[in-house]
């Protein structure tokens, strides 16, 4: 159980407390989200919100983690036909992410997990994270939110088509925002908009993803932003996938915690 007093945002600690905390190997924990267009009825900060507040939620509920300041904008150019979309460069996005693991390694801390909550940002902090694996003390990996999701779960509030029903803006992210946060929901907007080509390789759905990995310009193949059935969403739908993925994230720091890591063996 964590202590009231306990301090859980890393950018509120001060230098000597940095100092302590790392004496106890907390996992220190990056959200990493996006700004970007969700539709007529969700806002373009939907993908850092999730990521932010699902991995507070996990770091409040185990004693042994660190909230990282989230990392909001990411890539995204594919959106850019839709007004608000913040797109940044491969190169700088990663680059800019392995510049936080660096640091924290530099300081001593020697696990770390990035929390996604964007589906196109996952190769480049695939990257981020082998990149900080491979040439830093610490080790990182990568997870995003929606594959914590049990498969009963899953099943037992999907209502939308598969595939297509949960993938942007959809019945998934709605519900989940239905529940982290209502005051930015317009569900009067939400409009169901599935329109990709049928095909048994290509398609968008974040309960599995088409064996053909693509990715091409949005406004292509989604009319209104979204792509998915937002208007079978609702916040007790959202509340059963919160607390589904923030109790197994907490599961999961407290076991990376103590994952050991073992020497490199130079077999030349
Ligand atoms: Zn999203």
């Amino acid at each position: 159980m964590k202590s009231p007093s306990r301090k859980f945002r890393y950018e509120e600690l001060t230098w000597p407390e940095v100092r302590e905390v790392v004496l106890e190997q907390p996992v220190t924990v990056i959200p990493v989200g996006t700004i970007e267009q969700h539709g007529p009825h969700l806002p373009l900060i939907t993908d850092a919100c999730t990521a932010t507040e699902m991995s507070r939620m996990a770091v409040e509920r185990t004693a042994h983690a660190l909230l990282m300041p989230t990392v909001s904008y990411a890539f995204n150019e594919h959106h850019l036909d839709f007004p608000g979309t913040i797109a940044i460069d491969t190169h700088p996005f990663i680059n800019y992410v392995v510049g936080i693991g660096k640091s924290l390694s530099h300081h001593g801390f020697r696990k770390i997990l990035i929390v996604n909550g964007h589906g196109s940002n996952v190769p480049f902090m695939d990257i981020a994270a082998r990149t900080i694996t491979n040439h830093t003390e610490a080790i990182c990996a990568l997870v995003s939110w929606w594959s914590l999701i049990p498969h009963n779960v899953l099943q037992g509030i999907r209502e939308s088509e598969f595939p297509g029903g949960m993938a942007h803006g959809c019945e998934l992210e709605t519900s989940v925002m239905l529940q982290l946060r209502p005051d930015l929901v317009q569900m009067h907007k939400a409009e169901k908009d599935i329109h990709f080509e049928k095909s048994n390789f290509i398609w968008w759905d974040l309960q599995q993803p088409s064996p053909v990995t693509y990715q091409e310009w949005f406004s292509r193949y989604s009319k209104t932003g979204t792509v998915g059935d937002p208007t079978k969403a609702s916040s007790e739908k959202g509340k059963r996938v919160v607390e589904a993925v923030v109790s197994r994230l907490a599961e999961f720091l407290d076991e990376f915690r103590l994952r050991t890591i073992y020497p490199r063996v130079d077999h030349h």
